[in-house]
């Protein structure tokens, strides 16, 4: 029988989900074992199949034009797409800049900066433009939320494990407490 193909992708992000990922520790063996991973931040190969996967998992916000096209893609190529961690489920710590305009944050990021000489705004056409920060569920339609910042590998765990063996995990309360 085919393994379940999963894909993971990071957009605005600290890297903490992912980390939270690995801390899975020696049951990661166990999950590769149901699993297929056909790209992650953390492989050789960063974008999901054209062919497309059963879940695709994204941690972070979106908040530049880079993001909106990583979300997209992953939406497009996955049956179960999972909103993982704060950042990807409430927009994260990133949306506090939103009570801004963009123009006054970049201002106060590149220019009125103690650590900043020149006070260059990048702008190059071949970068990322930023854009206010949303959550994924703003931009894609979401079918798995795991809070958390970041989720405890044994939820991680938990919801990969419950899509791997078919079922849509439920995550109760006693799986979104965090001390
Ligand atoms: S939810 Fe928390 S740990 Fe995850 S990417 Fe955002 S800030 Fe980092």
């Amino acid at each position: 029988m085919m393994k379940p193909k999963i894909a993971t992708d990071w957009l605005a992000a600290c890297a903490g989900c992912h980390m939270s990922l690995l801390d899975i520790d020696e049951k990661l063996i166990e999950l590769l074992q149901k699993v297929e991973l056909t790209s992650s931040p953390l492989t050789d190969l960063k974008v999901p199949p054209e062919s497309g996967v059963d879940v695709g998992l994204l941690t972070g916000a979106v908040n530049n034009d880079d993001n909106l096209h990583v979300a997209r893609r992953m939406r497009q190529r996955s049956r179960i797409l999972v909103a993982c961690g704060d950042c990807a489920v409430f927009g994260g710590i990133i949306r506090m800049r939103n009570h801004w305009p963009l123009s006054e944050a970049l201002e106060a990021a590149y220019r009125d900066n103690p650590s900043t000489v020149e006070g260059l705004i990048p702008g190059a056409p071949e970068i990322m433009r930023p854009l206010p920060d949303r959550s994924v569920g703003e931009v894609v339609k979401v079918d798995v939320y795991v809070p958390g910042c970041p989720p405890s590998p044994e939820v991680i765990f938990y919801v990969l494990n419950e899509l791997a063996e078919g079922r849509i995990p439920a995550l109760d309360e006693s799986r979104l407490n965090y001390d």
